[in-house]
């Protein structure tokens, strides 16, 4: 129960980054994600952005994975953890950090929502993208194998979780979308 509720705190999607010292860059501090599988999904969810999506808006060249998990230097810092973030560092240049690690559940889901943001990663505290990056991450673990299960747990039609609210809005927007079209 314990763990359950400490889950319902930390996995609620993006959030702002605590103070650091300037000089020491955010990714330095953070474990580093070396799973193949997980940079492969990423490449593919880069892939779906540009076939289907016509982005990323502003070109992605490399992206950094990080568990936000405070590696031995970061420890030395009061910085926070298990956040999900996307930042851009540098042109074409992107660290998505990951509030649990591969083999999490959540992990495939959360890395999804991330990978919708870099659509356009200057967009932020903006519901219409977050629900983009909602029905993305469902897309994206369709398509390439990784079960949303638990996500579909945890956004349930009338919960009301504005990542909830902000994926059914935007799931409506894309039927009435997909009526449209024919
Ligand atoms: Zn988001």
């Amino acid at each position: 129960m314990k763990r359950l509720l400490l889950l319902a705190v930390l996995l609620t999607g993006c959030q702002t980054l605590v103070d650091k010292p300037a000089e020491v860059p955010f990714r330095d501090c953070y474990v580093e994600i070396t799973d193949p599988q997980a940079h492969a999904f990423v490449r593919e969810a880069l892939t779906l952005l540009t076939e289907k999506y016509a982005g990323p808006r502003q070109p992605v060249e490399t992206v950094h994975l990080r568990t936000a998990r405070r590696n031995g230097l970061g420890r030395a810092y009061r910085i926070a953890e298990n956040f999900s973030k996307t930042e851009v560092i540098g042109p074409g240049e992107v660290v998505i950090y990951i509030a649990v690690p591969p083999g999490d559940n959540e992990f495939y889901p959360m890395l999804g929502h991330e990978c919708g943001h870099l659509l356009d990663p200057t967009i932020e505290g903006d519901w219409e993208m977050e629900g983009f990056c909602m029905i993305f991450s469902e897309e994206i673990c369709e398509r390439t194998g990784h079960s949303w299960a638990a996500w579909q747990r945890r956004y349930p039609r009338r919960s009301s979780d504005p990542y909830a609210k902000a994926y059914w809005k935007a799931k409506e927007a894309e039927r009435h979308r997909g009526t449209e079209d024919k």
